[in-house]
C-alpha cells in the first residue's frame, strides 16, 4: 500500500500562504483569467504552440473546483456534445504524466453507475446505445455479475452501466503538475494575482489590469470557473451561471474493496492513489438561493426540474454576500476578486454523516476505515449543465470558457487543447458551435441530457 498521505493533502492545495508574483511580464500573445484544470491546460496547449502565455490566478492553481473535485475522469452518461471532447481528452489523460514528467495520478479503474430497480437499469440501454455509436466500450452489467467487479458492496442492485476504459486522476496533484508543465514551455503562471477587468482600445480587448500592473495583450480568455459571470457581468456580458455546494470526503488508505469508480444515487465512491476511497454522496446538492438565483430562474428551469431530487435549496449569508458584492468597479479600487482569494465552502455536517452511514451500510468492508479529510467545493453550473466556450463578439479579443458543471476535471485537458486551437484560429480539432455563448439568447432549446 502506497504511504499515507498527510491528513490535508487535499486542503494543503489552498491551505497555505499566497505568493504574489516577484514581477508581471508587460505583455503577452494570450492573457488566462484562472489557475483551474482549464485555464492551466489552455496555457500548456498554448505554450506548446510557442505562443507567449501568462496566466493570472486570483489564489492558489486548483484551490477552487479543480482541486476539490471527485476525480472521476469518465465519459460514461455524458451530455453527447461533450462526447468528442471527452475522447480527446481521455487520450491525453492517458500519456500526462509521462508527457509532463510529473505523477498527475491517472489510471483506467473503470466506472460504474448503479441501478436499484430494474427500471433504472433498462433506462442505461439508451446510453449504451450511443455508447456504441461513439466506438465507447460502455456496457450493461446484470447485478448477478456484479459482484465480480464491486468487490465488498452489500447491495442487492438491479444491475450497473459499466465503463471499463474510464478512469481517475488525483485532483491535487494534477491542474498543479499541468501549470508547472506549461511554466516549463513557456508560460508565465502568476498566483496571488487577481484580474481586476480588460481595457479595450476602439472596442478591442488590448490590456488586463491584475491586481499588481497592466499586462498588454488582444486575446483574453476568461476561465474563471464559478466567478466567470461576475467578471463577464462587469464587462456588460451576460453569461447564465449558478453555483452548488458539494461535499466531499476521503478515507484512510483501506483493503482494496474495488478499485474503480462506483455512482449510486447513496453514494459516490472511487479508489485513492494513496490507497483510500473519495466519497460523497449521490444524491445532496446544495444550492444557496441568491439574487443570481432569482436572475437566471427560468433559464435553469429545465435542470433544475431534471435535479429536483438532488438539488436542495440552502438559504444562508451567501444571499447577503452576494447582494454586497458590487458588480462593477474601478480597475485601480480593490475588485472582489481579491476580497475572496479563494472560494472555500464549508463541508454539511449532515452531509457527512451521511456519507457515513451509506459507506457503512453500503460497503461493511469499509465500514472501520476512518474518514481522515472533508471539503467542500463549488460547482458552477450552465443552464443545460455544458460548458460554454466562445469568442464574445460583442468585444473581439475576448473569450470565455466556463461552465463545465460538475463535470470539467475530466474533460478539462481536451477543452484546454481545443481552446488553444481556438485562440490561435487554428483547428480546434473539435466543431465548438455547441458550446457557443448564444444558445442562451437566440431561441435555443435548452435540454440537458445529463445530470450536474
Ligand atoms: C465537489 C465537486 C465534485 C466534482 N467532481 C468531478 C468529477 O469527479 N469529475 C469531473 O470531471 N468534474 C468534477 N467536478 C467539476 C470540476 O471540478 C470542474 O468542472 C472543473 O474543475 C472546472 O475547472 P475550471 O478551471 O473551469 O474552474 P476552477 O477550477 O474553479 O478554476 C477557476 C479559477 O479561476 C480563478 N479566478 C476567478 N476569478 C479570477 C480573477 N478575476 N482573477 C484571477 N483568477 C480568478 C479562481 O480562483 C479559480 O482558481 C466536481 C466539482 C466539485 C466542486
Amino acid at each position: 500500500m502506497p504511504e499515507h498521505e498527510p491528513n490535508n493533502v487535499v486542503a494543503s492545495t489552498w491551505l497555505k500562504p499566497f505568493e504574489p508574483p516577484k514581477r508581471i511580464p508587460d505583455a503577452a500573445d494570450v492573457v488566462i483569467i484562472g489557475g483551474g484544470i482549464v485555464g492551466v491546460s489552455s496555457a500548456l496547449f498554448l505554450a506548446q504552440k510557442g505562443i507567449s502565455v501568462v496566466l493570472c490566478e486570483k489564489g492558489h492553481i486548483a484551490g477552487e473546483q479543480s482541486g476539490r473535485n471527485w476525480g472521476w475522469v469518465r465519459i460514461q452518461g455524458r451530455d453527447t456534445r461533450e462526447i468528442p471532447m471527452m475522447q480527446e481528452s481521455l487520450k491525453i489523460w492517458e500519456t500526462l504524466s509521462e508527457d509532463l514528467g510529473e505523477d498527475v495520478g491517472f489510471t483506467r479503474g473503470g466506472c460504474f453507475f448503479t441501478a436499484r430497480t430494474e427500471k433504472q437499469f433498462d433506462a442505461f440501454g439508451d446510453w449504451v446505445k450511443i455508447a456504441g455509436e461513439h466506438g465507447i466500450d460502455t456496457r450493461l452489467v446484470p447485478g448477478g455479475e456484479l459482484g465480480t467487479h464491486i468487490r465488498g458492496a452489500a447491495i442487492d442492485w438491479a444491475g450497473a452501466m459499466y465503463t471499463p476504459s474510464d478512469g481517475r486522476a488525483e485532483p491535487h496533484k494534477a491542474a498543479p503538475a499541468i501549470a508547472r508543465g506549461a511554466a516549463r514551455a513557456g508560460a508565465s503562471i502568476l498566483t496571488g494575482c487577481a484580474v481586476r477587468g480588460i481595457e479595450t482600445t476602439a472596442g478591442t480587448v488590448s490590456a488586463v489590469v491584475t491586481e499588481h500592473g497592466t499586462i498588454r495583450a488582444s486575446i483574453v480568455l476568461c476561465a474563471a470557473g464559478a466567478w466567470t459571470s461576475l467578471f463577464c457581468r462587469s464587462m456588460g456580458v451576460n453569461v447564465p451561471q449558478l453555483r452548488v455546494r458539494g461535499t466531499v470526503a476521503r478515507t484512510a488508505p483501506a483493503e482494496n474493496a474495488f478499485d474503480g469508480n462506483v455512482f449510486d444515487d447513496r453514494l459516490g465512491i472511487r479508489r485513492r492513489q494513496d490507497g483510500g476511497y473519495t466519497v460523497a454522496h449521490g444524491s445532496v446538492l446544495e444550492h444557496p438561493v441568491t439574487p443570481a438565483s432569482f436572475r437566471y430562474f427560468f433559464r435553469f428551469m429545465p435542470a433544475l426540474m431534471q435535479e429536483l431530487k438532488i438539488v436542495r435549496l440552502s438559504f444562508g449569508r451567501e444571499f447577503i454576500e452576494e447582494l454586497r458584492t458590487p458588480k462593477s468597479w474601478a480597475l485601480d479600487t480593490v475588485s472582489p476578486f481579491e476580497e475572496t482569494r479563494v472560494l472555500n465552502p464549508q463541508p454539511n455536517a449532515r452531509v457527512l454523516r451521511g456519507i457515513r452511514r451509506n459507506l457503512d451500510t453500503m460497503f461493511p468492508a469499509l465500514a472501520n476505515t476512518p474518514i481522515v479529510e472533508s471539503w467542500a467545493g463549488m460547482i458552477e453550473a450552465s443552464p443545460d449543465v455544458v460548458p460554454i466556450i466562445d469568442t464574445v463578439s460583442s468585444c473581439p479579443g475576448f473569450h470565455v470558457a466556463t461552465g463545465f458543471s460538475g463535470h470539467g476535471f475530466g474533460i478539462g485537458p481536451g477543452a484546454g487543447k481545443a481552446i488553444a486551437g481556438m485562440l490561435t484560429g487554428d483547428d480546434p480539432g473539435i466543431d465548438l458551435a455547441a458550446f457557443r455563448l448564444s444558445r442562451f439568447f437566440d431561441g435555443t432549446p435548452i435540454k440537458p441530457q445529463s445530470g450536474i
